[in-house]
């Protein structure tokens, strides 16, 4: 996943990027919990502040104040290409013979092996083995004077998923690939001539607009601005301080939003294809309940990501709603951590059962995804510990039969249980009493949308942009490139 936001303040308006910019990010969280990372520029320099860890770790109160200029990126990271290592934190920075640029990148590219056959040098001039470094390379080596017109020769060799943000000097450079695979919205901070209110805190002081760019749109809520529009798939953005943004298409539009942002991603108060996500998947669940009902006494989400569904659930079924799993807060989301070892600890680390609510009951219990089945079998397992009689498993999305190459860390099939496993085998698995997947033409009837607007390859294997036959174990493909430490 990762999550990205970029900001251009008009000159003089008395603000720092880069405070706006974390701000944003934080909102961000879900999308991405190992690294965190700010590039600034203040017209003349980039500077760059980044780490392993959490948002609220990496961009502190302490850090912030030295990072000083108008324009800032900023960007947390869940690994797709590359280890969890220090290097591999974004923004990634370059300083080539024609410009000095950073970029934070959602998504993954499907050509990475060819693009590194073009970089003069090779793997030896790697300083991390992501994708994005190799891209941010690539960018700073390009011949162009000018970052756009760079961007215009290089983007039509890259092929796959990104929604990027990229800052040189002078400008902020918001692009969605050709797919839009990952989200990217345009916002505006309005002006304000009595300054700072609750309800914008970042107003410019009399100034002109701010402008951010942002993968959802709860992050422009969080700092009071305005939702402009979609990055369009194919279309670049540019923000300069204190100018109207641009626009520039270098590739015809063929959208495939991946539909698991609709599913799971992307947190319910964002909107995305003009749709609140809560409510998307509040109908997912009405569907779900009208394709697999169950003879069951109360139904209760997966928190927290199930919550939606569960709710559409029992509206529909006529069952009563429950919480009956609490989460804890302070953990990660398990799907996003990045070691089987780590996501087997971090479910009962996360999740205590309410005995009184499950305690005597046939639970129907909704959640938005088994990709291993190891959580799912957890909590299951849970539940019956705390006294449930039935627990009949509920997903508000099909099964997920192929990797995902667009920017999600199911790059295995094998890992994948449903594609080695019928659903009957998998309900074995987890332990469950029943288990019923929603099905493509559900998502579709509660999406209101038509099914070539989305990626859905992992569910039927069309992909919207070929994958190289050797695609799995990509991950680690530029590991080789990282110099030793120490
Ligand atoms: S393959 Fe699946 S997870 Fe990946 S972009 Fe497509 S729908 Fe999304």
């Amino acid at each position: 996943m990762c999550g990205v936001v970029g900001v251009a303040l008009p000159p003089g308006s008395g603000t720092e990027a880069a405070a706006v910019a974390a701000t944003g990010l934080f909102a961000l969280q879900h999308r991405g919990q190992e690294s965190a990372g700010l590039a600034v520029s203040d017209g003349a320099e980039i500077f760059l502040y980044k780490d392993l860890g959490m948002v609220a770790q990496v961009l502190d109160e302490r850090r912030l104040p030295s990072l000083r200029g108008d324009l800032a990126i900023a960007h947390c990271r869940y690994s797709t290409t590359g280890s969890t290592i220090w290097e591999n934190a974004q923004p990634t920075f370059r300083l080539g013979p024609r410009r000095a640029v950073a970029i934070g990148h959602n998504g993954n590219l499907v050509n990475t092996r060819e693009l590194l056959d073009q970089l003069e040098g090779g793997r030896a001039r790697l300083a991390a083995s992501t994708d994005t470094e190799l891209l941010t390379t690539l960018l700073a080596d390009e011949p162009a004077a000018d970052t756009v017109q760079a961007l215009l020769q290089l983007l039509p060799r890259v092929r796959g998923a990104y929604s990027l943000v990229v800052l040189d000097r002078g400008r902020i450079i918001g692009i969605r690939d050709p797919h839009g695979f990952r989200p990217l919205v345009l916002g505006r901070i309005p002006e304000v001539a009595t300054g700072a209110s609750d309800a914008a805190p970042w107003a410019l002081d009399g100034a002109r607009d701010g402008w951010v760019l942002t993968s959802e749109t709860t992050a422009l809520d969080i700092l009071g601005a305005e939702f402009v529009r979609d990055v369009e798939a194919g279309e670049m953005v540019i923000l300069e301080s204190g100018r109207e943004p641009r626009s520039v298409r270098f590739a015809p539009a063929d959208p495939a939003l991946c539909v698991f942002e609709m599913i799971y991603f992307a947190r319910p108060d964002s909107y995305m294809e003009g749709r609140n996500l809560y409510e998307v998947r509040r109908r997912m669940g009405e569907q779900l309940a009208g394709e697999h009902p169950a003879d069951a006494d109360l139904v209760m989400p997966v928190p927290d990501t199930g919550g939606p569904a569960a709710a559409g659930y029992a509206e529909a079924s006529g069952l009563p709603f429950r919480e009956g799993l609490v989460r804890n807060r302070y953990t990660g989301r398990t799907f996003i951590q990045p070691s089987q070892t780590m996501r087997h600890r971090g479910v009962t680390l996360k999740l205590n059962p309410l005995r009184e609510v499950v305690r005597g009951k046939r639970l129907t219990v909704v959640d938005d995804s088994i990709v291993r089945g190891t959580t799912t079998k957890q909590i299951v397992a849970l539940l019956r510990r705390a006294g449930a009689t039935e627990v009949h498993v509920r997903i508000s999305a099909p099964p997920i039969f192929h990797p995902c190459f667009y920017g999600i860390d199911t790059q295995i099939a094998t890992e994948l249980i449903a594609a080695t496993s019928s659903v009957e085998e998998i309900r074995e698995f987890i332990g469950a009493d029943s288990l019923g997947y929603l099905s493509i033409a559900g998502v579709l009837a509660a999406l209101e949308l038509p099914y070539d607007r989305f990626c859905f390859a992992c569910f039927d294997g069309r992909y919207p942009e070929p994958v190289p036959y050797d695609s799995e174990r990509r991950k680690f493909m530029l590991e080789e490139a990282v110099p030793a430490r120490g």
